[in-house]
This record gives structure tokens, sequence and C-alpha cells, in this order.
């Protein structure tokens, strides 16, 4: 299985495959855990969601935008989002990655697109949370947040369990709305817990204390030893429903997604939505190689599918094979 992982990650990189896709549309299975290409699509996804009782969290998918009018469009796009989620009294709000709006082009012409995004949603008293991506833009995107925190109170971020330096980040931003996560990235020893029970441990360990000394958590995670552990936890510290929801991916584990919200637990669900769905997909079959059925399936059910399955496929197996030698 690790192997598989390593796999699904440097595919997830692979930018040849990723301008394929972009070009055929919703394949492979995506269109099961992305929730349309378009404003108008996504809008009836989340009243969907809003009629079984769960909010979203919307992320206007984009990845490799090394482009200014790239970074412009995408800021464009999530404007209009926020303006669709307004006009249609939804309960949503957004997230986004700082390479999206030009991170890896120019810091300030990145920050200048973020300040925009922050300054329309503030209108709406609506909140913007900054993903976070890998560890190479990890400190830049606290630094923009930073920023945007001098004039604006609508911001809060991700923080990732794998890496050590997550305790002193929670300690730092703990009057912020945060959303806690476990890591989607492959990082290096050097910053970052290797192995499931490391990570699971410093997960627990940073939740329990956002939610007694922080000002919001979301605990974004599909694993169900974890959600039974807080819903204990929150419980024996009576901790009140309005300070923490869960959070999952859209398309994943849905029946919990709808059982938990009938709990009366608050709950968001984070839609994906655009034709950049690439990246974010091969990242999911990243975490769950289980969720390559899904992808087989469409790949021999649908002809138009075969072009780029095949290339993933090809790419995967020459991967595979390389990594196997070398670990023989
Ligand atoms: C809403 C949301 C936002 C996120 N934002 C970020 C971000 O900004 N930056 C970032 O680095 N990462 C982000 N992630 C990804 C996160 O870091 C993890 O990589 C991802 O959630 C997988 O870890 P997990 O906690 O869900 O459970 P895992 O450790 O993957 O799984 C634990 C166990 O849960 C069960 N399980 C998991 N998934 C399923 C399933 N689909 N069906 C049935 N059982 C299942 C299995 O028993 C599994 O062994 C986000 C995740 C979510 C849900």
């Amino acid at each position: 299985m690790p192997i598989l992982k390593d796999v699904f990650m440097s595919l997830s990189q692979n930018q040849l495959l990723n301008s394929a896709a972009k070009k055929y549309g919703l394949k492979m299975g995506a269109q099961s855990v992305v929730a349309g290409t378009n404003v108008a699509e996504t809008i009836k996804s989340i009243k969907e969601l809003n009629a079984l009782g769960i909010s979203a969290t919307v992320d206007n998918l984009g990845e490799f935008v090394f482009e200014k009018e790239e970074a412009i469009t995408a800021k464009n796009n999530i404007i209009e989002v926020i303006e669709g989620i307004h006009e249609n009294g939804v309960d949503a709000h957004i997230s986004l990655k700082a390479t999206q709006l030009g991170l890896d082009i120019d810091y300030d012409f990145c920050y200048q697109n973020l300040k925009e995004i922050v300054a329309a949603a503030s209108k709406y008293d609506m909140h913007i949370n900054i993903d976070m991506e890998d560890y190479g833009h990890l400190q830049p995107s606290f630094d923009l947040m930073d920023e945007l925190l001098k004039e604006y109170s609508n911001v809060g971020t991700v923080i990732q369990a794998y890496f050590y330096r997550a305790t002193d980040d929670i300690e730092k931003y703990k009057n912020l709305r945060l959303r806690i996560v476990k890591g989607a990235y492959k990082e290096p020893v050097e910053y970052a817990y290797q192995t499931k029970e490391e990570i699971d441990a410093n997960y627990i360990k940073l939740i329990e204390y956002h939610l007694l000394n922080g000002k919001f958590t979301s605990i974004a995670t599909h694993d169900h030893n974890v959600i039974n552990h807080v819903k204990q936890f929150v419980e024996e510290n009576q901790i009140p429903r309005e300070k923490y929801e869960f959070q999952m991916l859209y398309g994943f584990r849905k029946d919990m997604q709808v059982d938990l919200a009938k709990q009366g637990y608050n709950f968001c669900t984070y839609v994906p939505f655009g034709d950049d769905w690439y990246g974010y997909f091969m990242r999911r079959l990243a975490e769950r190689p289980q969720n390559l059925n899904l992808v087989v399936k469409q790949v021999f059910t649908k002809r138009t599918n075969t072009a780029i399955g095949l290339a993933a496929g090809i790419f995967a197996l020459g991967r595979l094979s390389a990594k196997t030698k070398k670990n023989k």
C-alpha cells in the first residue's frame, strides 16, 4: 500500500496528465467527489447539503498556477462563488489555496488577490479558510494570513498534524477558527511524523488542545475512531456544540455525514468544484487506494475515459515497477 500511495502522489504532480484531465472534463470517477464544473452546479449541490442540515466550504479547484492570468481567473471565480452564496442565501463559506492565487508567481501579487477575496467575503461576514499545502508553502501561507488579519477577522487556516511544528502553530493561532487535519502531502522526516500511530496521536492532541483553548475547531477527518473519540471528549469536557464542527470531503462516507448532522452535530462538507480536478482526485486516491475501484469501474465502462485512464495507468505501472525493482 505505501508504494501505491507514492505512485498516486507523484501522479498528482504530473502536469501533463493534469492538462489532459482539464480538457476532457470530469472523468475516471472524479464526478463522485467533485460537485460540478461551474458555480450553478455547485450552488445546487450546496442546496442539497443544506436541506440535510449540512453546511459547505467551497473550493474552486486549481493547481500548477504559474501564469498571472490563471491566478486572476481563479480570484474572479472565487468572488463569483462568494456572490452566488450570498444571492442564493445558502449556508456556505470558502476554502482556497494560496498557490492558486499566485503564491508561486509573486508573494505581493498573491496577497493582493487574497485581499480582494477576503474583502468581498467580509461584506457578507463570510469566512475564508486558507487551506494548507506542502511544507514549502506553509510559512508563506501563514505570513499571508498574518497580513490579512491586520485588516480582516473573517480568515482562518488549517493545522496539519503530521508537522512537528503544529504544536507551536496551534498555540500561536488559538484565537482563530482552525481546521485540524492529519495532512495530505508526502513530507520528509525532517519536518513531519511518518507513521500512522504518531500522526494519529498528534492529531488527537491538537484537536483536544484547540477544543479546550481555541476559538472554533473544525475536525476534518473520515476516521470514525477520531470522530468517536471527539464525541466522548466534548461530552466529558462540556464543550458546547457552537464551538466545533465535523468536516468531511464531498462524496466520502455520505451516510456518516448525514448521521452526524442528524445527531445534532454541526457538520460542514468540503465541496470542490471546477475543471482542475486531477491533482485533488489523485491525492484522494493516495490517501485511500480502495477508491481505485471507482476509477477502474469508470475507465472500463465509459470509452471516453480511456485516454486519461490509460495514460495514468501506464504512468502508474512504470512508477510502480521502478519502485518495486528498487525495493528489491
Ligand atoms: C474537509 C477536509 C479538509 C481538508 N483540508 C486539508 C488541507 O487543507 N491540507 C491538508 O494537507 N489536508 C487536508 N485534508 C486531508 C487530510 O489531511 C487527510 O489527508 C485526509 O482527510 C485523510 O485522513 P483521514 O483523517 O480522513 O483518515 P485516514 O487516516 O485516511 O483514515 C483512517 C481510517 O478511517 C477510515 N476511512 C477513511 N476514509 C474512509 C472512507 N472514505 N470510507 C470508509 N472508511 C474510511 C478507515 O478505517 C481508515 O483506516 C482535508 C480533509 C478533509 C476531510
